[in-house]
């Protein structure tokens, strides 16, 4: 680790040696994963596959997945996308060697993916096969008023199940391929992301399995894998009881979390937040450090009801507050089994895991 060397590689060895939280990292690059481990994570907490399909080398294929009217013609698209995810979730096993990480299936705004500029329909009809006046039709039935609270995360699985199907796929060939070159295994956890009830974490752990099964059967080998879910969503932390049914692991989206239990949209709030912490109605901005009464409470029973189903059950956070010192320290307090925070803040967060540790002797 030579950034962290000298006597701050000396103090992050003995944060090592007090803390008891696990440090994760959000990353979805090779470089990013580099990144993180030289600053000492453990694993990767977060891989967020919708920013692999931002490529611009395959955002062609995504918006033709997108607009398809019928799962044949989503499957074309997925079968162009296949071999790049099974190459991008490759590259990350080999940098993780061995350590655990968390894949969250896609979890984009649709809206995000939806073509713009004429040239970008015509691209798209000469992929797929299909006219411009076509396509444009179905990207206005696609458009959503709010598309934060739309069709995303785990809906998109729900309505397409081949999406998810063919990213698990690409995930268990990809884990296969690197047990059998570097003979050490890498365990991936997939994560269903927005689950807000128990049966729609079923349908998609189903969908996760049976893909399994498939490359299993067909490989002839298996790898161990855990299928979670996303704590986003009050209705979630509220039945967390029933969905640790399913559910072998959560990771707590304060992101999320904060936005709809506050009912404020994480991407407008700095119009009006400044003004709320200054009058005294947040202690600080909630976005960046934990709602701790309001948001917290929620983690906490969370966490309280899903031990109750599934004792042991791993418990991590993955919302940026997996990098803020105080909102760390309440994770502490909560026992979550580790943090996951964006590579850089992978020191801070070290120390501020032994620093809360220290605090709760
Ligand atoms: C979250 O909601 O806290 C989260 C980690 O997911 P994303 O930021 O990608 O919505
Ligand atoms: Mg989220």
């Amino acid at each position: 680790q030579p950034e962290l060397a000298g006597d701050f590689g000396t103090l992050m060895e003995w944060a090592d040696q007090v803390r008891r939280l696990k440090v994760r990292a959000n990353a979805e690059t090779p470089l990013d994963c580099q990144t993180a481990r030289d600053f000492g994570a453990e694993g990767v907490g977060l891989c967020r596959t919708e920013h692999m399909f931002f490529d611009a080398a395959r955002i062609t294929a995504v918006r033709q997945m997108i607009l398809a009217s019928d799962e044949a013609g989503r499957r074309a698209a997925l079968a162009k996308l296949l071999p790049e995810q099974r190459a991008d979730f490759t590259a990350i096993f080999e940098v993780m060697a061995g350590l655990p990480v968390t894949v969250r299936l896609l979890d984009p705004p649709l809206h995000e993916f939806l073509p713009q500029q004429e040239a970008e329909f015509a691209e798209v009809a000469t992929a797929a096969g299909v006219d411009v006046d076509t396509l444009k039709r179905r990207a206005n039935e696609l458009h959503e008023f709010n598309p934060m609270l739309g069709h995303r995360g785990c809906r998109l699985g729900v309505t397409y199940p081949e999406i998810y199907e063919i990213q698990a796929q690409a995930i268990f060939e990809a884990a296969l391929d690197v047990a059998e070159k570097s003979g050490e295994a890498p365990i991936p956890e997939v994560m269903i992301p927005l689950v807000a009830t128990r049966r729609e974490l079923e349908l998609m752990k189903a969908v996760v399995d049976k893909a399994a099964q498939a490359v299993f059967a067909e490989r002839g080998k298996t790898v161990e894998y855990l299928v979670g879910t996303m704590i986003e969503l009050p209705r979630a932390a509220l039945k967390a009881g029933e969905i640790a049914e399913v559910g072998e692991f959560f990771s707590f989206g304060t992101n999320d979390l904060t936005q709809t239990t506050l009912g404020v949209s994480r991407d407008d709030a700095a119009r009006f937040l400044s003004a709320y912490v200054e009058k005294g109605i947040y202690a600080k901005d909630p976005f960046v450090s934990l709602d701790v009464e309001g948001v917290g409470e929620l983690v906490s029973l969370a966490a309280e009801r899903g031990r109750a189903t599934r004792a042991g059950i791993k418990l991590g956070i993955c919302g940026e507050h997996g990098g803020d010192p105080a909102s760390i320290a309440f994770c502490e307090q909560v026992g979550l089994d580790y943090v996951s925070a964006s590579p850089y803040r992978v020191p801070i967060a070290r120390l501020a895991a032994a620093q809360a540790a220290l605090k709760a002797r």
